[in-house]
């Protein structure tokens, strides 16, 4: 069974429901996202293991929420473009995208740019690992286990509250904006 976990950034309801469809059909685990700000969350929340990620996006410019989770991850993004946005691609692959899909793709042409990232990732050293632990002082964050402890004793948090700790500790030192 394949465990997969995919972020689909996109805002256009037929494109995303294409997706989500095929990737339930071949049994990929999947997270979706409207927007940018809401990719930025899922992705630092959730630690997917691929980023499909449109570059028109309503609330801000994909190769922004490139730039953006490249501060804390390396995880895949393969980028979906329309035709007429070909100059941001190449801007995303500068920014850190390592892949893209050309709308309207076909379902095998997206499923082949999975396995591609996937044996990309198998063969890979597991730098992924390196950053599934966040540790600071007292505080202790499991990515991959959606925990937080503080001095080893596990902290009851809501999901907004776990969200946002996480956003934080993936930008130790910065200060970020409200939304
Ligand atoms: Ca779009």
């Amino acid at each position: 069974m394949n465990k997969t976990l995919i972020l689909v950034v996109e805002d256009d309801r037929s494109v995303q429901n294409l997706m989500i469809t095929t990737l339930k059909t071949h049994d990929y685990r999947y997270l979706t996202a409207m927007n940018g700000e809401e990719a930025i969350l899922e992705a630092s929340s959730h630690n997917p293991d691929i980023i499909l990620l449109d570059l028109g996006l309503p609330d801000m410019d994909g190769i922004e929420v490139i730039r953006k989770i490249r501060t804390w991850s390396n995880v895949p993004i393969i980028v979906i473009s329309a035709r007429s946005e070909d100059m941001d691609k190449v801007d995303a692959l500068d920014a850190g995208a390592d892949d893209y899909l050309t709308k309207p793709f076909s379902v095998e042409e997206l499923l082949a740019r999975l396995r591609v990232t996937e044996r990309r990732l198998a063969a890979g050293p597991g730098e992924q690992t390196s950053s599934s632990v966040f540790v600071n002082g007292k505080l202790r964050i499991e990515y991959s286990a959606g925990c937080a402890y503080l001095e080893d004793e596990e902290l009851h948090l809501t999901p907004i509250e776990y969200k946002l700790l996480c956003l934080l500790s993936k930008n130790v030192g910065k200060v970020l904006t409200h939304t």
